[in-house]
């Protein structure tokens, strides 16, 4: 559900940027489209198989769709551009944005550079940083932007050097990418969870109402923690967080789809699907609750 209010979000943003845009923002726009349709379709593809193992054996009977939506919606992985290949295009963008950084880099951007990294070490990499477990700071917006995008910048930065290695090792340009393969989809992932978080957050300050704020901000922190907790091994081999860090967040992922639990039906409600393209096992359920 988290991750569906995140792509919500996410692919508003994207249609906005379409909307509006202009000569020069058309490759980030490709690139963020490309990322975001391999993003979405993989997101679709396992919640239905949670849904489907969520129903037990109840999921797999045929009146309840989930069969007929799992074989409808499985392909958008390969069609319309296979995920993998996409998410290169993606990681190809951000290679190039950070050597066009580079190399437009003079004296004082070189400076501001390197004081961002020493105030990231300072500011980020510290002792009481990286086991502070406090609730307020698990749950502060700062700590989860911070936390992404020193993923998304340390994953970019170190596959530029190591890209720029091999072909200075003798590999051509396109042999350099494959070698670089996983690495190349860890910077578009890290690219597209950074995105999605920032326009998640920008959602929420728009909303005037007090309630749905409370709730949405639960729905947020569930998105921050949980891909938090998908890449904690990353986080503790950077010496980003400690263990007690990583176990605190697990925990609080766990409280918070607890107390998601009670929102669970209006905020799939507020989707509005119509009643037409549900099924008895839907329908029986939120009547109930
Ligand atoms: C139902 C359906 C409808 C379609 N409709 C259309 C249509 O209307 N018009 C149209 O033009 N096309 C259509 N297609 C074709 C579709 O666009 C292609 O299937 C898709 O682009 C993937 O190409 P491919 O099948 O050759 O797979 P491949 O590209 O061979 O991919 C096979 C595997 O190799 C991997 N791979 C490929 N290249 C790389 C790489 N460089 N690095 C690492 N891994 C790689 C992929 O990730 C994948 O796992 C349709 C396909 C299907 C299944």
């Amino acid at each position: 559900l988290a991750n569906a209010y995140a792509l919500h979000f996410g692919l508003q943003y994207l249609t906005k940027r379409f909307m509006h845009r202009s000569e020069d923002d058309m490759q980030e726009i490709e690139a963020l489209a490309a990322g975001m349709k391999a993003y979405a379709t993989w997101n679709t593809r396992d919640t239905l198989q949670e849904c489907r193992e969520a129903c037990g054996g109840k999921g797999y009977l045929s009146e309840n769709r989930i069969g007929n939506l799992k074989a409808d919606t499985e392909i958008y992985t390969t069609f319309e551009g296979d995920n993998t290949v996409l998410m290169q295009l993606t990681a190809k963008n951000r290679l190039g944005e950070f050597r066009k950084q580079f190399g437009e880099m003079n004296v004082s951007t070189i400076f501001n550079y390197v004081l961002g990294q020493a105030k990231t070490a300072i500011s980020e990499k510290n002792p009481f940083a990286t086991r502070n477990t406090d609730e307020s700071h698990l749950k502060d917006a700062q700590f989860h932007l911070d936390a992404f995008t020193y993923r998304e910048k340390e994953i970019t930065a170190s596959a530029a050097r190591r890209f720029k290695k091999l072909v200075d090792d003798g590999l051509d340009t396109f042999d350099a990418a494959n070698v670089m393969h996983p690495h190349m989809l860890q910077i578009a992932d890290a690219y597209l969870d950074r995105v999605f978080l920032e326009q998640f957050s920008a959602a929420i300050s728009e909303t005037d109402d007090e309630a749905l704020k409370e709730v949405l901000t639960k729905l947020y922190n569930l998105f921050a923690l949980n891909k938090i907790e998908e890449h904690k091994g990353w986080y503790l081999e950077q010496g980003y967080m400690e263990g007690v860090k990583t176990k605190a967040v697990r925990k609080l992922v766990s409280q918070l789809c607890w107390e998601i639990r009670q929102d669970a039906v209006p905020l799939v409600d507020a989707f509005k699907i119509p009643e037409s393209c549900l099924a008895p096992i839907i329908t029986t359920k939120s009547a109930e609750a």
